[in-house]
Order: C-alpha cells, then sequence, then structure tokens
C-alpha cells in the first residue's frame, strides 16, 4: 500500500484489485502455479498449488471454474452454509469463501499449516502486475488499481495489520504474541 499527503490529517493511497470474470476463466490453474513458485524461497526454486494464495476451485460436472484468492483467517467455520443457484448452477457457499479456516485444507501452508494470505505480490521492486494476473491466459484476472483519499491514522492502522499478519504467518501466532508481550513490558519499564 503507498500513500501521499494530501491535507491536514488526510492521505491518498492506492486500493489495488484483481477481478475475476468467471466466464472466461478456463481452469488451466496456471494462476496457482505462478502464485506459489513466486512466493517459494528461493523465488521460483518449486511450484505447488498448495502453496499458492489462489486456488481454482473446480466444479467438473457444471463445467465450472472459480479462482479464489486467500483471505483472513478464522479459527472457526462460518455459522452459515448457504446454497447459491446462478443460471441453473448451484454453488456452496465454501466455493466462493476466501477464508482459511478447519473446514478444508485450502489456503493453509502444507508444512506447518499456519494460513496463507494474498498480499497482492508486494515485492521490491513492485511488480507491474501481481503474478497470477500476468499468467491468466484469458483474461479471467485483470489488475486495476485506483485512489481513495483516506484518514492518516487508518492507514497507519491497515499498515500496522498487514505486518502483523505477514509475521504471523511466519513465524506462528504463538511466537509473534510472545515478542509483543515482552516488547509492552520492556516499554513499561
Ligand atoms: S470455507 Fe465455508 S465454512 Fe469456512 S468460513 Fe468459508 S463458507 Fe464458512
Ligand atoms: S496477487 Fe499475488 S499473492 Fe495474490 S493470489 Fe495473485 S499471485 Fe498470489
Ligand atoms: S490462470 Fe486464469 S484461466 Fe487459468 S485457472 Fe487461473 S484464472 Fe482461470
Amino acid at each position: 500500500m503507498t500513500g501521499e499527503a494530501v491535507s491536514n490529517g488526510l492521505k491518498k493511497r492506492i486500493i489495488k484489485e484483481i477481478k475475476v470474470n468467471l466466464d472466461k476463466c478456463i481452469g488451466c490453474r496456471a494462476c496457482e502455479m505462478a502464485c506459489s513458485g513466486f512466493h517459494a524461497e528461493p523465488k521460483f526454486s518449486s511450484t505447488n498449488p498448495a502453496r499458492s494464495r489462489i486456488r481454482v476451485i473446480v466444479e467438473d460436472r457444471k463445467d465450472v471454474y472459480l479462482p479464489i484468492r486467500a483471505g483472513d483467517y478464522s479459527s472457526a467455520e462460518c455459522a452459515g452454509r448457504n446454497t447459491y443457484t446462478i443460471n441453473g448452477k448451484d454453488y456452496s457457499q465454501c466455493s466462493f469463501c476466501t477464508v482459511s479456516c478447519p473446514s478444508r485444507d485450502l489456503f493453509k501452508e502444507p508444512d506447518s499449516d499456519l494460513p496463507l494470505k494474498c498480499d497482492m505480490c508486494e515485492s521490491v521492486p513492485p511488480l507491474a502486475e501481481p503474478m497470477c494476473v500476468q499468467v491468466c491466459c484469458c483474461d479471467a484476472l485483470t489488475y486495476v488499481e485506483r485512489e481513495e483519499v483516506v484518514d492518516v491514522k487508518e492507514v497507519r492502522r491497515d499498515e500496522i495489520d498487514l505486518g502483523l499478519e505477514s509475521l504471523i504467518s511466519k513465524h506462528g501466532i504463538e511466537k509473534v504474541a510472545k515478542i509483543v508481550a515482552q516488547i509492552a513490558r520492556t516499554s513499561k519499564g
């Protein structure tokens, strides 16, 4: 996330989005390979869809493919299991859900079981477009940026949230909580 001051307490920031056109997705899963390769260490040293932050939910019998990017982690399944009917085809709520939750194996790092979350391929230097968009042959994924003016406090809160999420995904919540508690004790003096 980038920001530029516009006036007292307000800041411009760029909102990055990926639009998904389900009608164009052919289920090739190139996006999964590209995402996992980009996030491998070292970069592109391996590809493994299980480590991808985008997964293509395949509904074979309906000829439907749903590319879903990983969102937030939840320690519990949600209460609702709704079914949606679109153009005469039934979809479960989980098919569209971006959450890493206990009901399924998606969006969990296979070695550690830690949740995976799409980070829009943030890197230095920045990519012109996220990897999954770059490799999508059919324009099912398209990248858009828009500007928004927001309260500086909100931007800082978002930046702290992102930083914490990345630390938790790398080291686990218990280790991060322990370090934060140690820092809090030290700063109290
Ligand atoms: S994956 Fe399914 S059960 Fe889990 S939060 Fe999403 S909709 Fe609820
Ligand atoms: S934007 Fe980057 S991190 Fe997110 S799903 Fe696409 S390739 Fe993966
Ligand atoms: S790369 Fe594009 S067409 Fe292929 S599965 Fe992913 S979203 Fe669909």
